[in-house]
Formats: C-alpha cells, structure tokens, sequence
C-alpha cells in the first residue's frame, strides 16, 4: 500500500509544476532537474519529491482509480454540514454560519466556541471545521513519518520528560548509519514521502554532521525532509537548508512569555521565535504549534498561540496536549480531556490559514484512541507515524506510554489507511490549483 498518489505533469512554469491527480490540478514546486511535460511525478508539501517512471505509476494508479472517487464520495457525505436555525442556539448558529462562509470571526466569537461545554454543540462546532476542511483540501491526508535520532537534551523544560530533568533516562544517539537505513526503510520499503528526523537539543551532533545526514538522505532516498533539532541558530538552519532540508518542526510551546518563562526557566520565546521566522523567510515550510494544559495556561493564551501560529505562516499546525511526566518537575498536573484539544484543531481550521494543515499529534492519540478519528472529523489532515528503530523507541520518553510506541511500521500503515479509508480520505496534499 502506498499513501502517496502519482501525478502527471502538464505544465511547467518556471519552477512551478502543474500536476494532475485524475482530472484534479494541484501545483508543485520542482528543484528536480529533468522534470517534463507528461513525467510522472510525487509531491509532497506543495515539493516535488521524485519521478517516477510511466509503467510503475499506470500501475499504482489503475489500483487507485476507483478507490480516488469512493473516498472523495465517502468524505463528502460525512463533512456535509446542515446548519438548522431552528434547532440551533441562535448565537452558536450565527457564529458557526458565518464561519461556514470563511467570514472573520471576533475573538469574542472565537474564545466561546473554545469554552463550548454542551456535547451536541460542541459536536456542531466539529462538523463546521470538517466542512471547512473539506472545503479547502478535499478529502487529502498527508502522513509524515518521524525519526526520532537521539533523546540527548541539554534543555530543561518542565514538561519535558528527555530534558535533563530525567537523570535515569537511558540516553541513546544514532549514528549517521543507522540513520540512513531508517530513513532507506521509511522510503524505500514504505513508500514514505516526507521524513521528520527530531531529536532532543543534542550538541553531541555538530551542525556538519547533521549536514551530512540531511544531504545523504536527499542523495539517495527522494523524500521531503524536516528538521527538529531544536535551537540550532540561523547558521544552522540555513547550512541544513542548503543541505536539501525544507520543512522545519519547531513548537513556540505557548505564546504566553511568562507562561513561557514558567515552563522554559532558562529559554527565551524571543529566540525561539526568531528561529521559526528566519526559516521562514529561509525558504523552510513551518510547522508549529504548542501545548494545550499547561498548568496556569489560560482559553485567551490558546486563542493568541493559534494567531501566533498563523502570524508565523505555518503550513501545519501542530497542537498537542501536555502529558505529565513523572521525572520531571510537572509531574503532579493532569492532562486536559483529549476533546479540550481537538476543540483547539477544530478552531485552527476554522480561524487559521485556509491551505494549512492540521495534524494530529501522538500525545492526543495517547489520551484517546478515538483521538485521531474524532480529529480527522473536527478540521484535522495530517498525521505522523513513527518510523524510529523499535529497539530505542521507548527512550525517546517526552511523556509516558505514548500511542504507538511498541507497533510496528506496517502495524501503523495498516491501521491509519484502514482509518483513512472509512473517513474517505486520500493521501494527497497539494494544493488545488
Ligand atoms: N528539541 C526539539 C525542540 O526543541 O523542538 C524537538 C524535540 S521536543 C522533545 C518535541 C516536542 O515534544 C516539543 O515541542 C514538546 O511540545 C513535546 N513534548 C515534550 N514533552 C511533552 C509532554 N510531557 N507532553 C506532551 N508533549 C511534550
């Protein structure tokens, strides 16, 4: 099974690719050399990842053809949204019906559908993100997967359970080797088409061997590559853009400086910020986003993190719960209802970037099973699966028994295409022309 979709080139405008996905036109940006009109393309995250050649795409996509229009059917009937005034609370009728038209919503609007309390309301709420979200990607998903490298970190965030807080944590860094040949298997075996590679804040890598890394990847598995390495400085990030990285997961945590302050005791937002702004102005897609429960963290500062996030242009939002871990310093709070969070996804998709997309983290999938399905239905498509070797899975411990952590990849690929699949959704992520 493979979650990426080919598609055939018909224009080429400079480094712009048109490329259509059975009558659908979507654009790419190309940094591929000998790209033609006609070529057989993936893309993933608005890049043209590798070409691929006409016998081998013919042959994916006769087994997708028929499947491409069921889903897109199967997803249009459940994101059909009727907004009845009868039926409706009228003030949550006239904010959800304006937000139906992608009119602006007041911050007033905003702060009450994230403080919604009644189930049918907030159910309402839901299927108006959905709406949206089909409205502005149809039925596309697209699904990264995450190497997690080393869980070495010189930072000490409160929450965090690989900071230096956790002094019994076996620490483990993988060498460039392994590293290849995870991201080989994740590729190549896989069919994966975007590659995170994350790490805690490790200077046990120097900035050439990431380099190295970011660049082998590139020469011999085509994939879209993000990096997490944390506060790495603009020199970094931009060596490692030059290296072939485009995308960078970076999390501002909480817009709150002294929330921020609170939870970071030695960290400043300012650099934090200064990092997520320079890559973009780099080139870098972002991805960004923060916890959502941090002890003290109020609905006015989880409103102000989704306008940061968009002030900061993010191509993904990703907003996750705070999961207590026990060796460190939060280790007493609880974590919010995994419906607190989706309600955060739900109103990115409504008040955020209309192209951007919204992921569903594995620390919401760890405080519900039906997490990732009730968020795919409330605005969210993107999801992340995990790709690191087993064998050091479960020191990479930010909090405790995360979702997935002992499944394998095929176990993960089975399980998120049979979900995909009854929600209607294809593993496509380009933008309609
Ligand atoms: N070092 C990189 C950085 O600073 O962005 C990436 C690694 S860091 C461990 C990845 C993310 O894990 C953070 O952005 C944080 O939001 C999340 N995280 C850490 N501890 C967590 C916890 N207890 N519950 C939920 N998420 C957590």
């Amino acid at each position: 099974m493979c979650y990426a979709i080919p598609g055939k080139v018909e224009k080429i405008e400079n480094n712009t690719v048109t490329v259509d996905y059975f009558g659908e036109k979507r654009k790419a940006h190309n940094e591929l050399s000998r790209i033609a009109i006609g070529d057989y393309i993936y893309a993933q995250g608005g890049f043209v990842v590798s070409k691929i050649s006409p016998s081998e795409a013919q042959t994916i996509l006769s087994v997708w053809k028929e499947t491409f229009f069921q889903l897109q059917e199967v997803d249009l009937k459940l994101s059909r949204l009727q907004l009845n005034d009868k039926n409706t609370d009228k003030k949550l009728f006239g904010i959800l019906d304006k937000a139906s038209q992608s009119r602006e919503l007041s911050r007033q609007e905003l702060l009450s559908l994230l403080e919604l309390k009644d189930k049918p309301k907030i159910e309402l709420f839901f299927k108006t993100a959905n709406f949206l979200r089909q409205k502005y990607h149809k039925n596309s998903c697209c699904v990264h997967g995450i190497i997690e490298i080393s869980n070495y970190c010189c930072r000490g965030c409160q929450y965090c359970g690989i900071s230096y807080h956790n002094k019994k944590l076996k620490r483990y860094r993988m060498a460039k080797d392994e590293i290849l040949q995870a991201a080989k298997e994740a590729v190549e075996v896989y069919g994966f088409k975007s590659l995170v590679l994350q790490s805690g804040e490790d200077p046990g890598y120097s900035i050439e061997e990431l380099t190295d890394i970011v660049k082998q990847i590139k020469e011999k598995f085509p994939a879209l590559i993000f990096i997490s390495f944390g506060e790495i400085g603009v020199e970094g990030l931009e060596k490692l853009y030059q290296a072939g990285a485009r995308g960078l997961l970076m999390r501002f945590e909480t817009s709150n400086p002294q929330l921020y302050q609170k939870v970071h005791p030695e960290m400043s937002l300012e650099n934090r910020l200064l990092h997520l702004r320079k890559a973009y102005a780099m080139g870098y897609l972002i991805l960004t986003g923060g916890l959502i429960g941090l002890p003290g963290q109020s609905s006015e500062d989880i409103l102000n993190d989704l306008f940061l996030a968009k002030e900061l242009r993010a191509e993904m939002y990703s907003f996750g719960p705070f999961i207590p871990h026990p060796a460190t310093p939060f280790s007493n709070h609880k974590p919010v209802p995994a419906e607190e969070v989706i309600k955060v996804l739900a109103l990115a998709r409504i008040m955020g970037d209309n192209n951007a997309k919204i992921l569903v983290t594995s620390a919401l999938e760890t405080l519900s099973r039906e997490a990732a399905k009730n968020s795919l239905l409330a605005g969210a498509n993107s999801l992340m699966l995990n790709v690191t070797p087993l064998s050091y899975r479960p020191f990479y411990s930010i909090y405790p028994d995360r979702a997935h952590q002992s499944e394998d990849i095929s176990a993960q690929i089975e399980s998120t295409v049979s979900l995909l699949r009854s929600l209607g959704r294809a593993p496509t992520d380009l933008e309609a022309v």
